[in-house]
């Protein structure tokens, strides 16, 4: 889909409800051991990728706290229209350390200690290969240099997280499996469509504003500006005049 409407999340929403998807979702997440960390938050530096049912799960959740939402808005503008260009903390952490959505927060989230280092590193190969292509996609293209640090930043593997029982490979895989049956219901509907795969937890709530197109190319505008002068004014102008729209 291009833009995320609220007829579209509304009609999204029900389908949820009638097939109990968040039902399952959360049944999903109660397999997953909980483990023991340090509570360091060095593993929330992403837009993690998130299954469009768990961005209706959260979004559902904000629905209902209006206040929260509207406070956290300005904060998902700013992270997705310079991820490219800096790198910061996902904007659903607070300055205490803790994830405002913590209950809702993605799979991917609850999952992050449980891979092993091998698993992990092969992983983080693939996520670096994907950005230097990226980083050479957007040179080529639009004639921007991202920054190194940018395409350089790794999350380290955590040495510090303890569980009893870890998730093995063939079991995230089933619970993804069982994500994608669910979510079946809206590419049925119209509701959801192949390029929606992959989309990063933040992109989503940015995409029931801007269409996808429209977001790309404001992205690259700030981007400019931002590399050039340090600041951006299209940002400032996006970040004061947005609204949720709830
Ligand atoms: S899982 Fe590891 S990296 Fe993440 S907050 Fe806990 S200790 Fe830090
Ligand atoms: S959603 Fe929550 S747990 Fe996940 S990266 Fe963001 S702050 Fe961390």
């Amino acid at each position: 889909m291009n833009k995320l409407t609220m007829k579209n999340i509304e009609k999204s929403i029900n389908t949820a409800v009638s097939g109990g998807h968040f039902e399952n979702l959360q049944r999903i997440y109660r397999t997953i051991p909980q483990g023991r960390c340090h509570g360091c938050t060095k593993c929330c530096m992403e837009s993690v990728q998130t299954h469009y049912v768990e961005f209706l799960h959260i979004f559902q959740y904000l629905q209902g706290n209006r206040a929260l939402y509207e406070a956290l808005f300005p904060k998902l503008i700013q992270y997705y229209f310079l991820e490219l260009v800096e790198k910061n903390p996902c904007p659903f952490l607070n300055e205490e350390g803790m994830c405002m959505i913590y209950s809702y927060r993605p799979l991917v989230c609850r999952l992050f200690g449980h891979w092993t280092e091998e698993e992990y590193e092969d992983s983080y190969r693939a996520v670096y290969n994907e950005n230097l292509q990226s980083a050479r996609l957007f040179k080529n293209k639009y004639g921007i240099a991202l920054p190194k640090q940018v395409v350089d930043y790794k999350i380290q593997y955590c040495q510090d997280f303890e569980v009893k029982k870890r998730i093995q490979r063939n079991q995230r895989q089933n619970m993804v499996d069982n994500i994608f049956t669910m979510e079946s219901a809206y590419f049925m509907r119209g509701l959801l469509t192949e390029e929606d795969l992959g989309t990063g937890l933040i992109s989503w709530f940015i995409y029931t504003i801007f269409d996808r197109e429209e977001a790309s190319s404001l992205r690259l505008q700030v981007m400019k500006e931002y590399l050039e002068d340090g600041v951006s004014e299209t940002l400032e102008e996006l970040v004061g005049k947005t609204r949720a729209v709830i």
